[in-house]
């Protein structure tokens, strides 16, 4: 039999369609990971299943969990994909500073998140289900999209119980509003949540149900207009505005994200865009000027302590950034030389114009998970953090406790 080819070991992973263990090869001792997704025994496996499981096999990218084996026994599906370390979740619970990331982490995970959704839309893919819990982390802080969403749409409820609920805390307002008219945007949303969340070290919109989850986005994004109400209705007729909501005003995001640079603040705004048509797309957004920002949004470490954090993704091409020229202080020439100091002092690689993320070019060591921890600059950084939390918390009507949130013991 072919699952004979895996030893099972520990469990990693428990969701509501699938348990996923870590698995070893007997044939080449390679670590992966096995998720069993249990089958109706009735109807067995749906033509259906196969045929986009044969697809996601096809979907080769250093951002996307990679799909080697599919095992078929007649009771479960086992899908062995390629190992991780941990996911994103667990990764902020772990290195974060009470969940935060340091900006050039956020800055290379952000990066990558963008490379791997954009592959998928770029090959007709669509994720609809991007959250911290389904993105991993490998030792080499690559980070990749998994849970594509097939134990759900093929596989029974194994696990009812399972304390990992259906999350809405990243989904777009629009098919909130019951558009299902699914495109491209709906994933720019969700990334858009989980960059906020990487920043802050809390979810940025943390409904409790549909309607909540609208009223959280509306507090800070503020009550859409009339007419772009109207607009969405007409690109997607199947929504339904049964009632009026609150007029409720526009916070700006730096309050709610004070640490946030205002080039990152920028790419946030263009990805919660409450009208999906307005949502910046994956392309663009990998080519936005945060992701070539000379300045680092974290205070420059003293003189004689840890050098600077090599940063992991490539340099877009320079022509990308006049794109968004118009709506960041004009970059002049004088900045070019300096700019390029920089990258060099950080070990970036030069532009590469292909969609993958190479990984020779990734020069100097991989990145560690707590570059910025223990420096003497931390009170101030923790002063920012919890001034960021407390407001986040404040805006999102919750009471302020990220040890509750993520579970952290006791951290300083
Ligand atoms: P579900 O459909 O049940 O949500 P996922 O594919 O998201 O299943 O897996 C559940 C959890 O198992 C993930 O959140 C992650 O913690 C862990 N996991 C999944 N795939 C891997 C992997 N390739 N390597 C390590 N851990 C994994
Ligand atoms: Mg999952």
């Amino acid at each position: 039999m072919a699952q004979m080819n895996y030893i099972q070991l520990e469990k990693l992973g428990e969701g509501t369609y699938a348990t996923v263990f870590k698995g070893r090869s007997k044939t080449t001792n390679e670590i992966v990971a096995l998720k069993e997704i249990h089958l109706d025994a009735e109807e067995g496996t749906p033509s259906t299943a196969i045929r986009e499981i044969s697809l996601l096999k096809e979907l080769k990218h250093v951002n996307i969990l990679r799909l080697h084996d599919v095992i078929h026994t007649e009771t479960k599906l086992i899908l062995v994909f390629e190992f991780c370390e941990q996911d994103l979740k667990r990764y902020m619970d772990q290195h974060g500073n009470r969940g935060a990331l340091d900006p050039s982490t956020v800055k290379s995970f952000m990066f990558q998140l963008l490379k791997g959704t954009n592959f998928c839309h770029e090959n007709q893919v669509l994720h609809r289900d991007l959250k911290p819990q389904n993105l991993l982390i490998n030792r080499k802080m690559e980070l990749k999209l998994g849970d594509f969403g097939l134990a759900r749409a093929f596989g029974v409820p194994v696990n009812t119980f399972s304390n990992e609920v259906v999350t809405l805390w990243y989904r777009a307002p629009d098919v909130l509003l019951g558009s299902r008219t699914y495109s491209t945007s709906i994933d720019l949303w969700s990334c858009g949540c989980i960059f906020a969340e990487m920043i802050s070290g809390m979810p940025l919109f943390r409904g409790k149900d549909n309607n909540d989850q609208l009223m959280h986005i509306m507090k800070i994004l503020g009550t859409p207009s009339h007419q772009q109400l109207a607009k969405m209705l007409k690109d997607s007729p199947e929504i339904v505005l049964n009632r009026e909501f609150p007029q409720l005003p526009k916070i700006n995001l730096a309050q709610v994200l004070p640490k946030a640079s205002p080039a990152a603040l920028d790419l946030l705004e263009r990805l919660l865009k409450f009208d999906p048509s307005e949502r910046i797309s994956a392309a663009d957004a990998l080519s936005h000027p945060y992701f070539t920002e000379t300045t680092n949004a974290a205070p420059a470490p003293p003189p004689g302590s840890m050098p600077p954090p090599n940063f992991n993704f490539p340099h877009p091409n320079r022509h990308q950034q006049q794109q968004h020229a118009n709506v960041l202080q004009p970059r002049n020439n004088q900045q070019q030389p300096q700019q390029q100091q920089a990258h060099q002092q950080y070990g970036l690689p030069v532009p590469v114009p292909s969609m993958f993320i190479p990984r020779q070019p990734m020069q100097g060591q991989p990145m560690q998970g707590q570059p910025m921890q223990g420096q003497p600059m931390q009170g101030q950084v923790n002063a920012a953090q919890a001034q960021a939390q407390a407001q986040a918390a404040y805006y999102n009507n919750m009471p302020f406790n990220p040890q509750q949130q993520y579970g952290h013991p006791g951290m300083q």
